[in-house]
């Protein structure tokens, strides 16, 4: 099922291909290299630069999102060579974006694909962190199991070596050839320390919830930066570090290194993206229940950051810098409830939210159903 009607927008992209060099004799699913792009992706499969720059500059196409296109996105194409008749393109939210050519042409158009999806289970042995034992796995599942632990398990508290988590997700099949995965439905850990059991729950996105029904998720990320230190904490009233004199300090100083990633610590939309006087280039982001939080003094905003838009938990949003009144490179960041800022260290800013009992039954169920199948996968 193709979205766009392609037949009425394929007057835009008629475009005249002649270049026949060799190209990448490569197979199968291929991805953008570091700080390549889809211009000179095209190059490198026979297309020429002057016709890849005119696919690249239609602004029909930068709708359908070819300009986002990360190294993480696969592509598949039906031969990479310069004689390849289609690319497939798998971004973000399931949508598929196809280049076919068509004679001497290349027609572009997106659809919203519709997934098989099957189950598979996964084991780590903890030695070290979950990162480190899990290599094996893709980032997005260790980050999704990462976030379900982070409110439960405190990190080098409770996790300790000789721990194991074993854990349910789904992979995704598409008509296209991508074979990729999806959500983590379940998480179990068994620890020295701490035993816990998570399930997602459906309708409620991308919480899970342990045997009592609470939410592991919590509404804030504690930190939006790996900082070395905190060099100066929330205060109502500390002598500035510039000027001298004694002000209230509405946020935590968090130095990193120069150009360490910033993370929103909650979904919210983009309010501001900008110099902000003493505060350099901030960001400020507006979240559910009357929140925001602020982060300046950034060297770089996040490619294609923008005010309006919608971002999520732990979502790049900057890196780190010294602009504004910044004696070295770190992260003012706020957080304000109504306006009054709070302090990032202590607030419990964050309630965990509990499944009603007619859901927390249900959750039961399916947490004994999780159980049996983790057992069949474990033989
Ligand atoms: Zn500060």
């Amino acid at each position: 099922m193709f979205l766009d009607e392609v037949s009425a927008d394929n007057q835009d992209f008629l475009i005249t291909s002649q270049r026949d060099d060799a190209a990448n004799k490569d197979t199968g699913t291929l991805f953008l290299q570091k700080k390549q792009t889809i211009i000179s992706f095209l190059e490198a499969h026979g297309v020429t630069h002057k016709l890849a720059k005119t696919i690249w500059k239609n602004p029909k196409l930068q709708q359908r999102n070819l300009s986002s296109v990360s190294t993480e996105d696969p592509i598949i194409c039906s031969d990479p060579s310069e004689s390849w008749k289609y690319c497939h393109i798998l971004i973000p939210n399931d949508q598929v974006i196809t280049l076919a050519k068509s004679g001497d042409e290349v027609v572009i158009s997106k659809k919203a694909a519709d997934p098989q999806k099957s189950l598979d289970f996964g084991r780590i042995n903890i030695k070290n962190s979950i990162y480190q034992d899990g290599g094996l796995f893709n980032n997005s599942l260790l980050n999704q199991i990462n976030l379900a632990l982070n409110g439960f398990v405190k990190s080098g508290y409770a996790i300790q070596p000789g721990d194991h988590l074993e854990f349910l997700y789904e992979r995704k099949h598409y008509d296209e050839g991508f074979e990729t995965v999806g959500y983590v439905v379940d998480v179990n850990y068994v620890g020295k320390r701490q035993s816990i059991h998570l399930s997602r729950f459906p309708g409620h996105g991308n919480y899970f919830f342990d045997e009592g029904g609470r939410s592991s998720t919590k509404g804030f990320l504690k930190f939006p930066v790996k900082f070395s230190y905190v060099s100066s904490p929330f205060s109502k009233g500390r002598k500035h570090p510039v000027y001298g004199i004694v002000k209230p300090h509405h946020g935590v100083d968090l130095a990193a290194k120069m150009n360490t990633k910033i993370h929103a610590t909650a979904a919210g939309k983009v309010t501001y993206c900008g110099k902000k006087g003493g505060y350099g280039n901030a960001v400020v982001i507006k979240h559910k229940g009357h929140y925001m939080t602020l982060y300046a003094h950034m060297n770089k905003f996040a490619k294609n950051l923008k005010v309006g838009e919608y971002v999520k938990a732990g979502q790049l949003i900057g890196f780190v810098g010294s602009t504004g009144i910044s004696t070295g490179p770190h992260v003012h960041y706020e957080i304000r409830l109504n306006n009054i800022p709070i302090d990032p260290m202590r607030s419990q800013v964050v309630h965990s939210s509990q499944l009603k009992p007619s859901e927390l039954k249900l959750h039961l169920q399916n947490q004994a159903n999780w159980d049996m199948m983790r057992m069949s996968f474990n033989g």
